[in-house]
């Protein structure tokens, strides 16, 4: 479990290019660096700046304030306490990245690795084929002048890309193949191991998202409500249990306990895991799943019960 956190947090310093400051680490997080070694670098933050902690609008300087505590003085609130920790910090040692990720893919080392600007290496070719590292997928997307730099007449060009928040599928056609770097490699034994074969990587097969049952994808993971949001919204593993086990009433009304048992859950009832939690306030993700939820299910507050319309009428286009 630690080398998959500790991958997971390369990916997430990856993906954000700048140093985080130990205090933010999960725990988990904080196990996981143990094994992390070189990868990660020792840094310190700036402090005499923050961004104003009550409006998160503004970076303002940071003032002692004569009793020991530190403030800042924002333009919009004026001057708001801020809690200055002591900078200590940590960067991800990108060029043991790319090393690593180049050995992971046996590239040859004779090539060396282009810096291509704005966050895009190529890191040389793998049987031939160009192979693409990039910070955001964005970037490649919005300048397809940058795959034509590398392109090989006859080769497909591998990209590689931290996961997005919400592209799915393949952005990409023919000729290109997106490896996703949280999916696509692994830590393993101080090195990086490519994942080969996956099923993503066939572009024939299908959108783990497509509609199946009512608006859900085949295992309750994923909604398609465009009223809701246009891109499909993915669940959580409890939250399509309990989607699930909603489905299987027919759109019949249930207790809290009965779908709780069958989603074979330990929460009370079935909002519980839909509520926004306070971590979470702001976030794209809980948000549509919290509205996801409200769309779907019918709540009888007092009698305790719950019913999914929608199952019902998926029930008669079924027999149909
Ligand atoms: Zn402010």
């Amino acid at each position: 479990m630690a080398a998959h956190d500790a991958w997971a947090l390369i990916c997430r310093l990856f993906a954000g290019g700048t140093p985080v400051l130990r205090v933010t680490l999960s725990p988990r997080e904080t196990v996981a660096l143990a094994i992390l070694g070189k990868a990660v670098k020792p840094t310190m933050m700036d402090q005499s700046f923050v961004l104003c902690p009550h409006c998160q609008q503004h970076r303002a300087q940071v003032w002692g304030d004569g009793r020991g505590g530190r403030m800042c003085r924002c333009p919009d609130c004026g001057p708001v306490a801020v809690e200055v920790n002591d900078g200590a910090a940590l960067a991800l040692d990108e060029e043991w990245l790319r090393t690593k990720m180049r050995l992971a893919l046996d590239i040859e080392s004779r090539d060396g690795i282009d810096d291509l600007g704005g966050g895009v290496w190529r890191l040389g070719d793998a049987r031939r084929s160009p192979v693409l590292l990039a910070r955001d997928l964005t970037r490649v997307l919005h300048e397809p002048a940058l795959l034509d730099r590398v392109r090989v007449a006859g080769r497909d060009i591998r990209v590689i890309t931290p996961r997005p928040s919400t592209t799915r599928g393949s952005p990409f056609g023919a000729g290109i193949e997106w490896l996703v770097l949280e999916e696509r490699f692994m830590l393993y034994g101080g090195a990086i191991s490519f994942i080969a074969t996956s099923p993503s990587a066939t572009p024939a097969v299908a959108d783990p998202a497509t509609p199946v049952n009512g608006p859900f994808s085949a295992d309750f993971k994923w909604a398609t409500l465009p009223d809701v949001q246009a891109t499909p919204i993915q669940f959580t593993d409890g939250q399509s249990k309990v989607l699930g086990a909603l489905w299987s009433f027919k759109g019949e009304t249930a207790t809290a306990e009965r779908i709780m048992q069958r989603a074979g859950l330990d929460s009370a009832k079935p909002s519980d895991l839909f509520k926004i939690k306070t971590k979470d306030k702001g976030k794209p993700e809980p948000a549509a799943q919290h509205a996801a939820y409200g769309a779907l299910v019918v709540t009888q507050q007092r009698a305790g019960l719950y019913a999914m319309p929608c199952a019902a009428a998926g029930q008669e286009v079924a027999m149909t």
